[in-house]
């Protein structure tokens, strides 16, 4: 057992928080949304969250943790959803979110500081010369910019700029690596691939270069069709509309609209498929003539509704906003991220509807992918045994639609269900005693491994908790 009061004391003129209760708030994320990581991971808990509010800090910390031999794991906002932000072997959480300075805006670039919130980011250089993020998650309201990049993956934009794993949209990042002396490195290039949804087990980051795109007074916009697969169709003819210029496309089955976006509910009939979308103002009229010819009923327009008072932004109704919406009014709801690869993507689509049905309530997000029109999807589960999920994975694979499984709280799980050789060996070489995020790369503590096998990994340290 470490010797916290010791760390403490080195850690002297750092805000440092050892009260329990503090403690385990912040060693929490949106885990819960899965009842499977529910039961794994509900006893988690750090034993110190350190708040650093410069790199010399981050520095400080690593050095202190590494003597001592304990865990570090980062943390924006908490508000990743496989746990990847929850300390399993204890030690310290690492709270960036007091490093929240944006240091440089340039013509198509921002530079800035890991702790910043999304939202605050765009409302600074939006002000600043009229530019945004290229895309960002739906909780920017909440969310940091190194946890989105640390633990995310695309987002509100994504139609148009694809996703963090494509080159150029992350510019450089600068890492401080968890040795004895630690480094600072600074990336760019293939390079960025080591630490970007490495979930923190390989570097903190502590600089972030962005690019940035003109920013809009996007227009908020539902459609409304009575079959689902029309709304699909829809927006797959306006992904590929060349002319207009959109920054959200997602079709989303009923009876989620109606039953669960209460906000917006006066203005969806029941029973309705909704498409929410969000449209530069200056693609307005385009757009209306473009959904005429497609038949689609225009339900809601922010720009037209007199007050915006207590209504949320469309991207809120999408991605995973869409599930906590569900799960708000009926917990028993879980979901699936699931892939439907082009050029088919719709007929792989209207299968799954086939197939499923109202068990699995539809919920897609238009996306470019590898330079195609695509779509992924997040559709809600209605959830009975752990058995029946995994059966409804099983056959979206055997359909040709990966799931990118959002039960599992690995990289590896999560993702490519293989090891990452690229992250796994930039972690040797920048954290060689395996202190930063321990658990979170089956490579690092398992390279035997087998993913064929089709079992769960378990981290030996949780075992102990369960
Ligand atoms: P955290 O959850 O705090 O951390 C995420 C990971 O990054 C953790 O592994 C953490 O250890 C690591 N980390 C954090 N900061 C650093 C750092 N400075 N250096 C190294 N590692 C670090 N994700 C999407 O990609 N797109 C979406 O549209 C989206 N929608 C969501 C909607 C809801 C309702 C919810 C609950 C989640 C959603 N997410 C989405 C997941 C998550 O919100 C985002 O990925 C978000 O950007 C994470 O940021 P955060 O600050 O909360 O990171």
């Amino acid at each position: 057992m470490a010797d916290y009061q010791k760390i403490k004391k080195e850690l002297e003129g750092i805000a440092v928080e050892d009260n329990p209760a503090l403690v385990r708030q912040k060693s929490r994320d949106f885990y819960w949304y899965s009842p499977i990581l529910k039961a794994q991971l509900d006893n988690v808990t750090a034993d110190l969250v350190v708040t650093p509010k410069t790199e010399e800090e981050v520095i400080r910390t690593l050095k202190v943790a590494y003597a001592h031999g304990v865990p570090v794991t980062p943390r924006g906002a908490g508000t990743g959803n496989y746990g990847q932000a929850m300390p399993l072997s204890g030690g310290i959480v690492l709270n960036l979110a007091a490093m929240d300075k944006i240091k440089e805006i340039h013509p198509g670039r921002v530079i800035c500081e890991p702790g910043i919130v999304l939202a605050q980011l765009d409302k600074q250089t939006k002000a600043h010369s009229g530019q945004e993020l290229r895309f960002h998650p739906s909780t920017a309201q909440t969310a940091t910019v190194g946890g989105f990049i640390a633990g995310g993956s695309g987002g509100v934009g994504s139609i148009t700029w694809g996703g963090l794993r494509d080159l150029g949209n992350i510019l450089r990042l600068r890492v401080v690596t968890m040795e004895a002396e630690p480094r600072v490195l600074d990336l760019t290039g293939w390079d960025l691939q080591k630490v970007s949804h490495a979930y923190g087990t390989n570097g903190i980051i502590t600089e972030i270069e962005m690019p940035l795109a003109p920013a809009y007074d996007w227009v908020d916009v539902l459609v409304g069709y009575d079959d689902f697969m029309e709304a699909v169709r829809f927006s797959d003819a306006l992904a590929k509309c060349n002319g207009i210029l959109v920054k959200e496309i997602a079709p989303i089955a009923a009876p989620i609209p109606f039953d669960y976006f209460t906000r917006h509910k006066p203005y969806i009939r029941q029973g309705q498929s909704i498409v929410v979308l969000m449209i530069a103002p200056h693609s307005m009229d385009a757009f209306l003539a473009f959904t005429a010819a497609q038949k689609g009923e225009i339900m809601f327009r922010s720009d037209k509704v007199e007050s915006m008072r207590g209504i949320p932004h469309a991207y809120e109704l999408a991605w995973n906003h869409t599930t906590l919406r569900a799960l708000k009014v009926d917990p028993s709801f879980t979901y699936l991220q699931v892939q439907y690869p082009g050029p088919d993507h719709v007929a792989k689509v209207r299968k799954m509807v086939e197939i499923f049905g109202d068990e699995v309530p539809g919920h897609l997000e238009f996306i470019k992918f590898d330079g195609q029109i695509q779509c992924s999807g997040l559709p809600l589960v209605r959830y009975t045994t752990e058995e029946r999920l995994e059966e409804i994975i099983k056959i979206h694979q055997d359909n040709g639609c990966p799931i990118f499984n959002p039960h599992r709280y690995t990289l590896e799980e999560g993702g490519m269900k293989r090891t990452d050789a690229v992250q796994l060996a930039f972690k040797q070489e920048t954290d060689p005693k395996g202190l930063l995020n321990p658990g979170k790369m089956i490579a690092w503590e398992n390279p035997d491994f087998d993913f064929n096998a089709g079992k769960n990994y378990l981290f030996p340290g949780l075992a102990a908790l369960m």
